[in-house]
């Protein structure tokens, strides 16, 4: 179900398939493996090849040979179907915080392991709404008339100082550049979202700070850490999802989640009616 066929293409798991992560949207399959006893699992998307250099260093996240999926995470009974589909953001989540992610994955996977005050700035107010209620410290909402500036001092005067690390989940130029201009010196800027395959960026700002800037692709050896977060209750990742479809509702379930309607977050698509799957109701 992926347009994208540069890091995910269509495949088959038996009788069910598996939707990506695709431009940052928001929808999620619910993930199962018949067979081997029918485990509930989430899958993590993406097969590398495992001969190339990228794969031997264990980057295997750039393997530029990515195909079908076969990594599979055997779900505890507590973990709900729809918490095992949100693991696929949560870890891109754990992967760009700990790489020194996408918006709220990233505020839940920064609280769990261990930032101690984190800003959330969104063009909406709903969006920021959530935000405080995931246990965001401080939320700011942009306008896009202010200056650059003071959108910067703004920023330090809601924290105390400028923040350590920054990460850009949204992709667009403004937000990198905000990312960087804010960042402390010697700080780490992580640039998630991919917007424009070329954008302008404060360069000189950024070396003569030796601030860091880091890219994230994909995810690598990150969800089994996702699957603790969840399973021990570090992370709730439940209030993400705002919409639920039946699988022949697919082609409405991908316009709410396009045009965030009704306040979409994560939408889910079941293939099975809800909670066939889950011990635990989700
Ligand atoms: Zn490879």
């Amino acid at each position: 179900m992926s347009r994208n066929t540069a890091f995910g293409s269509q495949f088959n798991i038996r009788a069910h398939r598996v939707l990506s992560n695709e431009e940052q949207q928001q929808r999620r399959q619910i993930y199962r493996k018949d067979g081997n006893g029918g485990d509930r699992v989430a899958i993590e998307p993406g097969v590398p090849c495992r001969y190339c250099d990228h794969c031997k260093r264990g980057k295997y996240n750039l393997c530029a040979d990515m195909h079908a999926a076969d990594f599979c995470f055997k779900l505890p009974d507590h973990v709900s179907m729809e918490e095992g589909a949100l693991l696929e953001p949560l870890s891109v989540g754990v992967h760009a915080w700990t790489k020194r992610q996408i918006g709220l994955v990233t505020l839940l996977a920064a609280q769990a392991l261990g930032a101690s005050e984190i800003l959330i700035t969104d063009l909406v107010q709903q969006r920021l709404d959530v935000a405080k209620e995931l246990g965001a410290t401080h939320t700011l909402l942009l306008d896009r008339n202010q200056s650059a500036e003071d959108i910067v001092k703004r920023v330090h005067c809601t924290m105390s100082g400028a923040p350590d690390k920054a990460v850009d989940c949204c992709g667009a130029e403004s937000s990198a550049r905000l990312a960087i201009s804010a960042t402390r010196s010697g700080g780490v800027v992580v640039i998630v979202g991919m917007g424009a395959p070329e954008i302008k960026l404060p360069l000189i700002n950024a070396l003569s700070r030796e601030v860091d800037i880091r890219g994230v692709f994909r995810y690598c050896n990150d969800y089994s850490a996702a699957l603790d977060l969840v399973a021990s209750g570090k992370v709730n990742v439940k209030r993400l999802v705002t919409h639920h479809f039946d699988i022949t509702e697919t082609a409405k379930a991908f316009e709410t989640s396009r045009y965030g309607r009704g306040g979409a977050i994560k939408v889910m698509i079941h293939v099975q009616p809800r909670d066939a799957n889950n011990p635990v109701k989700f």
